[in-house]
């Protein structure tokens, strides 16, 4: 029998009581101290405190009890040493990339970028003298060639929004470390249930906690992971504690009890995109349909070979284009038109329109979004009931 240790515990036991610290009232659920600041019974204590001579909270910027909690338990699911979280997924992307790079220095990035990545890399980096070089994530001798060169950072987003490409985050792994580059994975699409990314040799997790980890549409927040304690103490914590994208208190709690179900509703999730997938893949009125762990993905075996499952989000091509796509959207009766994810409700959005509207009509063509491309984000109603809705919509 293995120890009695929380980095013992099976999954779902971590996500119900990872990080846990009951205060003197016994209190069943964690509970949200909802305080900017903490008092010192002495100012010794509190000298002390500032020397780093003992542990006490000082300031709910650098860090606070339901907060902690919080980043315990996102450790011992990520398998990490190290986490902090934030009050958004973009400042966890924005400060995990500040904290990898200076001027002068040199960003490699997987060319399928949720927005406001895409505007972090191509847009602010390179005001601050950052070159950024954009790759086409599914094409390795692309990844070989832009990492020939001394190169800071690697980001990746694996599967991608919204064409669930996969990038082999082991073999960039490997050509990222020979360039002397951190490797950051935005593994929203994924989820931390379906996979792990420091396992197949990144260096950094980044997380909109707003999606899967809240994933009942309530709070905004997010995660920076790693087990680089040098770059997580040295640069990570300095670079959060001093510009201050902190979580609330109450967004973190919300956080925490997303997580006691988090599994639940992932594994739930995924079994029913993967049931839609193969419904939609039947219907005559769409081109293509995206999904993972269907044979017919273009990289079903190396996805199948680093995750858990195929994500939560299908995505497909209505024959005609725009005018088609609208009319099916609006034909929709329970699933909703939002281009949040991740959430119990399955949500649905015309990428070419919303998400990636901002990109040229060439930029969408080199991503595969097409005037008839819609993402489902599929949620936790019965999926027979959600099939019967997209039947309706897609007949017209
Ligand atoms: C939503 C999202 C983000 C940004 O997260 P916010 O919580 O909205 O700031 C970053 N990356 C991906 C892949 C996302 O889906």
């Amino acid at each position: 029998m293995p120890e009695q240790k929380s980095d013992n515990w099976r999954t779902k036991t971590k996500l119900v009581r990872g990080g846990t610290m009951r205060s003197e009232f016994g209190e069943t659920s964690e509970a949200i101290y909802l305080t900017s600041g903490f008092v010192y019974d002495s100012a010794e204590q509190a000298e002390q405190t500032f020397l780093g001579e003992v542990d006490h909270y000082q300031y709910s910027r650098f860090a606070n009890p339901t907060v902690s909690m919080l980043e315990e338990r996102l450790c011992l699911l990520e398998g990490a040493t190290l986490c902090r979280t934030t009050a958004s997924g973009m400042s966890a992307v924005f400060g995990a990339l500040m904290a990898s790079v200076s001027a002068g220095d040199r960003v490699v990035a997987s060319r399928a970028l949720f927005g406001s990545n895409h505007f972090i890399i191509s847009e602010l980096l390179p005001r601050y003298g950052i070159t950024t070089v954009l790759v086409d994530g599914e094409n390795l001798d692309q990844w070989e060639e832009a990492l020939s060169q001394p190169t800071q950072a690697v980001f990746i987003e694996s599967p991608s929004n919204p064409n669930l490409g996969v990038v082999d985050l082991k073999a960039v792994s490997v050509l990222a470390h020979k360039s002397g580059a951190k490797v950051i994975i935005d593994n929203v699409f994924a989820t931390p249930i379906l996979q792990k990314p420091l396992e197949l040799g990144a260096d950094v997790v980044v997380y909109s906690a707003t999606k899967h980890i809240d994933g009942q549409g309530r709070c905004l927040g997010g995660a920076v992971l790693t087990s680089d304690e040098e770059w997580g103490n040295d640069k990570l914590v300095p670079f959060l504690r001093n510009t201050g994208p902190a979580i609330s208190p109450f967004n973190a709690w919300v956080m925490l009890k997303g997580l006691e179900t988090l599994e639940l509703r992932v594994t739930q999730m995924a079994e029913n995109a993967l049931t839609l997938a193969k419904f939609l893949e039947t219907r005559p009125e769409l081109s293509r349909v995206l999904y993972p762990s269907l044979k017919s993905h273009p990289q079903h075996d190396l996805a199948m070979s680093q995750m858990g499952g195929g994500s939560t989000i299908v995505t497909f091509d209505i024959k005609g284009g725009k005018k088609e796509a609208f009319a099916a959207l609006n034909r929709l009766q329970l699933i909703d038109i939002s281009n949040n994810l991740g959430d119990a409700k399955s949500l649905v959005t015309h990428p070419a329109t919303t998400t990636h509207s901002k990109l040229s009509e060439e930029e969408q063509t080199n991503l595969g979004i097409s005037a008839g491309t819609i993402r489902l984000s599929v949620g936790l109603e019965d999926v027979d009931d959600l099939m019967e809705d997209l039947a309706q919509a897609l007949a017209g």
